[in-house]
């Protein structure tokens, strides 16, 4: 098949988009192709034959000539503001029901799920379990239409977990969204603005998943959105300033989070005139958000310390000071607290809290996962048939080195780099190298990691560090 034949059929899949008035096929109806890949609708073609038949004469200085000027690729619309065709409905005017995720039989079970995400993220077991059962619940009543006949509706299960920074937020999203093959978009809080300020709309999370999902709007629909440092966009609290701007974000995200229809730029985060249109739903996409919320312990203190001193319950006002998992208690009020307003809290039903992570679960998280970061090192050195090994000891120096660091499993990573760099630069220089063990010592660099050489079972320290 000739390149543009192939082209041609994946193309088939996507819409044609009007050069001129930006409208999609489906509302514009048959659009007219004209070399370079441009296509036109009727409406805009009759209208310029009409402008063409005033200005008098064959194309008399006609405002549309640039359009013929067919010598000029950079014309081209982009394949990224093309839009993928809606699939035909079928005569009940349901959906048709799509393959993988997206047919109630294929839908993973909570414990699947949860069993899947073990394979990625330590610990943070119940985070785990709630966010299987939101996920599975959610996908259940997007596939089963909860705009039924019996009347009842399941409502959303949008999402906000709070978590120090590293503890596998970003990574649990990412990992199911993996697992369920949808669509994910990942944005901060603190880009985004309300309308019409400098900084992205509300609405630029939809492009960012439209062009997750190949601009295919269905598969879109049915993506997750994971808003990241929503903490950030709380109410200022103790100030008399008129700081309202975080406040306005929330307002701005509450239709988005609640389900309604959008208009969102295709293949661009702002609106222009050059940007073609389209509309979102956005009723069965899932949103997730999450942030570190600092010093909400406090809020949950109090909150806890006022409720025990009443009645029965009448507790010392130290006991939570002790409890390490304070976080675990978080209920909405002490997000509203926080400085969350309660329409935006109302609108994610589904609060849960992630748990820091301890030296244990840091020692864990370098070697168990599917990818973990040593795995990395050793698939990496096993390539040049190096067998890479650390010690057990050598395992919880570092993962003690990050506790310090206070970013969860995002110090490990800098501190492997920083010994692992000689590792890689040095041993590619002998062949006759068969193993590296790195040791204790080597790590806080006051030894050499242990050399093997292939087949002599011989062992020996590197000399020096870089030598
Ligand atoms: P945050 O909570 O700040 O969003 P991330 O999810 O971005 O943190 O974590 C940063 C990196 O640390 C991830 O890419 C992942 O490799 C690793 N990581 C964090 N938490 C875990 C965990 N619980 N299990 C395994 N890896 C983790």
């Amino acid at each position: 098949m000739s390149d543009n034949t192939k082209n041609r059929n994946n193309d088939s899949e996507y819409e044609d988009v009007c050069y001129i008035c930006r409208r999609p096929e489906s509302t514009a109806g048959k659009m007219i192709h004209i070399p370079n890949n441009i296509c036109i609708c009727k409406d805009c073609m009759q209208k310029t034959f009409d402008s063409m038949d005033k200005m008098g004469g064959p194309f008399g200085g006609m405002p549309y000539m640039d359009m013929f000027n067919m010598g000029q690729p950079q014309q081209e619309v982009p394949k990224r503001q093309k839009l993928k065709k809606k699939t035909e409905k079928s005569h009940s005017g349901k959906e048709q029901p799509q393959q993988g995720i997206f047919d109630i039989q294929h839908l993973p079970a909570p414990h699947v799920i949860k069993g899947t995400l073990d394979e990625y993220v330590v610990g943070q077991d119940f985070a785990k379990k709630v966010m299987s059962v939101a996920v599975y619940n959610h996908y259940k009543r997007v596939l089963t239409d909860s705009e039924s006949e019996d009347g009842i509706e399941i409502e959303k299960s949008n999402m906000l977990m709070v978590g120090p920074t590293g503890s596998g937020k970003t990574y649990l999203v990412k990992t199911l969204a993996k697992i369920l093959q949808v669509p994910l978009a990942i944005t901060d809080a603190t880009s985004l603005t309300e309308a019409g300020y400098i900084g992205d709309d509300v609405e630029s999370v939809l492009s960012k998943l439209l062009a997750a999902a190949d601009n295919d709007v269905e598969k879109a629909e049915h993506g997750i959105i994971f808003i990241d440092e929503i903490d950030k966009i709380a109410k200022k609290r103790n100030t008399n300033s008129r700081d309202v701007s975080g406040e306005s974000v929330q307002q701005g995200m509450l239709k988005l989070l609640e389900g309604s229809d959008v208009e969102v730029p295709v293949g661009a985060s702002s609106k222009n005139a050059m940007v073609p249109m389209t509309t979102v739903n956005t009723r069965n996409i899932l949103f997730i958000c999450g942030g570190a919320f600092p010093e909400l312990e406090k809020i949950i203190k109090k909150r806890l310390t006022k409720q025990s001193s009443i009645g029965f319950m009448a507790q010392l006002g130290d006991e939570f000071d002790k409890d390490e998992n304070i976080l675990q208690k978080v209920v909405t009020e002490d997000l509203r607290e926080f400085g969350m307003i309660p329409e935006f809290l109302g609108r994610l039903p589904v609060v849960f809290a992630l748990q820091a992570m301890t030296e244990e679960m840091l020692a864990k998280v370098m070697v168990q996962p599917k990818n973990a970061i040593l795995k990395q090192y050793q698939k990496l050195l096993a390539l040049d048939e190096v067998d890479l090994r650390f010690d057990e000891e050598a395992i919880s120096v570092i993962a003690k080195k990050a506790v310090e660091k206070k970013t969860g499993a995002r110090a490990l990573r800098a501190i492997i780099e920083e010994f692992m760099l000689d590792i890689m630069y040095e041993i590619p220089k002998d062949d006759l190298i068969g193993r590296v063990t790195i040791t204790k010592d080597y790590v806080e660099k006051n030894g050499a990691p242990l050399i093997e050489m292939r087949g002599s079972g011989e062992a020996k320290l590197l000399t020096q560090r870089g030598n």
